[in-house]
């Protein structure tokens, strides 16, 4: 009996649950490669939101002190401040070799590399703060990289026809996943996160539009409103849908791959 007591006991100490908190969905996506079933996730913002202006409320506050370790991207406004309130338990996407992308572009998990290497950064933290689960960790990080590296080879090819084109888009997202796959200039036509559209961006992009370089216009439904279908529609720029914060898709390869796709599309058109 008293046998049986210690195994359960040690089955116990071996099998903690652990609560990750995340900022905005792909994190969720990504954390829930590396941490095996039975493990939550949690992620503050909804669908709807927009992730750069979302001010943190007094349930979430809760949320992030009852999580064994969150996850933030470094483009939240409260990123820093939360950092500071639970830094022993906070990892920043956009910290140590991420810092000169994310300078260039917020959105750091639009790059697949990036999100190869600060899935290795998030899988050591989980060992962190449950060593017995160490190996699944490593296991699920191992799975995911192979998936992800041989999607990233396929995704190229099937962008290749974009190399040099113009892609615009209402909010400059995509800048980093451009630069990796070799397409050509991101033109956005909102640059800040607080200024809205200039009248100089607008001739600008008249300027494209005559010159046929500009032929379609992408929309994030999720976070952009009707304001940036009226825009295309007075441009007569064809909207492409995209999903850049992946609320449509069950993990983060799902989130690329829908991305990829609807550019191949755009790449078939202006073959
Ligand atoms: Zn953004």
């Amino acid at each position: 009996m008293r046998w049986l007591t210690t195994v359960f006991l040690l089955s116990c100490s071996l099998a903690l649950s652990i609560t990750v908190a995340v900022s905005i969905r792909p994190l969720e996506l990504i954390v829930k490669h590396i941490l095996p079933e039975g493990h939550s996730v949690v992620c503050i913002m909804d669908e709807g939101t927009n992730p750069h202006l979302y001010q943190l409320k007094a349930s979430d506050l809760k949320i992030l002190n009852g999580a064994d370790l969150i996850v933030l991207v470094g483009f939240e406004e409260w990123a820093n401040k939360v950092a500071d309130m639970f830094a022993d338990k906070t990892v920043v996407f956009a910290d140590g070799v991420f810092e000169k992308d994310f300078e260039q572009d917020e959105h750091l998990w639009l790059d697949p590399v990036n999100v190869l290497l600060f899935s290795h950064k998030l899988m050591l933290r989980f060992s962190q703060v449950e060593p017995a689960l160490a190996e699944k960790f490593e296991d699920n990080w191992q799975d995911f990289s192979k998936r992800l590296l041989e999607k990233l080879w396929l995704w190229c090819e099937r962008m290749h026809h974009l190399k040099g084109k113009t892609i615009v888009e209402v909010h400059s997202a995509l800048i980093l996943f451009a630069r990796r796959f070799n397409i050509g200039e991101i033109f956005g036509l909102e640059t800040g996160h607080e200024q809205g559209i200039t009248a100089k961006r607008l001739a600008e992009l008249a300027n494209l539009v005559k010159k046929g370089v500009a032929r379609h216009i992408l929309i994030d439904e999720h976070v952009e409103g009707s304001a940036a279908l009226n825009l295309a529609k007075q441009f007569d720029l064809e909207p492409i849908f995209v999903d850049l914060m992946g609320w449509e898709a069950n993990d983060y390869l799902e989130l690329v791959d829908s991305i990829v796709e609807k550019l191949a599309s755009i790449a078939k058109m202006v073959k």
